[in-house]
């Protein structure tokens, strides 16, 4: 039976997702690219929920650091965003690219420009421009992750950025392709240098749901200072919605009904704006590359609470 109306608490909703996941079989499979991620154990299952003052609730393995993969693909792009404005969107489009995330094929007919900033081509377009703002796209990804957060203790996992490098060739592929029509400014080896940095970064479903409040306050930081403005913060919302969960978006917004940015390392990040946002993590994947559980425990929660954005 649904819980039609906005919980007071999350803790109990957590706690009873929690243990519905932990009765359902079959968790998918670890990505097993990057042999650094290869062994996870697929069941290991933690949830929080931030609300937009900090309150933060949490269930199972939420404090326990991840890789966070493609889920900092929001924060460059937000921290681009914030310096660059619409030129961004000159260099990378925002529609759905229907095709798996490290894909080339579209690349040539669309003369070099990504269709979205969360498939591999695009967010590489979005670090390079950011590297080319700050001299350093990684460790700007990274402090602002501290700083959102509250954990000073935030960093890049080693061994995850040099299995990723040991075995980069379709990003570097992705790179030089792009860097053929001008549209990468830094030399390529720099630009995958600070990508496989930015995906490595480790933390915890506390820290994300934290992290990711700025999308819930519509543009505001967790200090009270503004990084979007609020039809940017909306616009970053949008496109996690329409692109944020590789190509199973349009079953994620059907299942789920709110932005959502997943990665590799099995983790989830999801927006209820003006609400609370959310981190789900559990290493088992479905074939789009999408955590079994995490999917599960985001539909869950919508389908408890009734917050989603429909
Ligand atoms: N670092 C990963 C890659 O570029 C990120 C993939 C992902 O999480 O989608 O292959």
């Amino acid at each position: 039976m649904a819980i039609m109306s906005a919980p007071t608490t999350f803790q109990p909703i957590l706690e009873r997702i929690a243990e519905d996941i932990e009765r359902t079989p079959g968790r998918g499979r670890p990505a097993d690219y990057i042999p650094a991620l290869a062994a996870c154990d697929p069941r290991r299952f933690g949830m929080a929920v931030a609300e937009p003052d900090g309150t933060v609730y949490g269930v199972g393995d939420w404090r326990e650091p991840f890789s966070t993969q493609s889920i900092t693909k929001v924060f460059t792009l937000a921290l681009d965003l914030a310096r660059e404005g619409d030129a961004l969107w000159e260099h990378v489009g925002r529609e759905p690219s229907g095709n798996p995330f490290n894909s080339l094929v579209q690349l040539e007919y669309e003369n070099g420009i990504p269709r979205n900033p969360f498939i591999n081509a695009g967010a590489l377009v979005v670090t390079d421009r950011l590297h080319t703002r700050t001299g350093d796209a990684a460790g700007e990804l990274l402090a602002f992750l501290r700083a959102e957060s509250g954990n000073p203790d935030l960093t890049y996992d080693e061994e995850v950025a040099a299995s990723e490098a040991a075995h980069g060739d379709r990003n570097a592929a992705l790179g030089h392709f792009m860097a053929s029509y001008s549209n990468i400014d830094n030399p390529v080896p720099v630009l995958l240098e600070q990508y496989f940095r930015q995906c490595s970064v480790a933390a915890s479903c506390a820290d994300l749901a934290l992290a990711t409040g700025f999308l819930a306050r519509h543009g505001i930081r967790a200090d009270g200072t503004r990084l979007l403005t609020r039809s940017q913060a909306k616009q970053v919302n949008a496109v996690m919605l329409t692109c944020g969960t590789y190509d199973a978006a349009g079953d994620f917004a059907y299942r789920v009904g709110l932005p959502g940015k997943s990665g590799v390392g099995g983790g989830i990040i999801a927006v209820v704006p003006g609400r609370c946002t959310l981190c789900v993590w559990s290493p088992g994947l479905d074939e789009r590359g999408n955590s079994v559980a995490g999917v599960a425990a985001l539909d869950r929660f919508t389908t408890l609470t009734g917050l989603s954005v429909f």
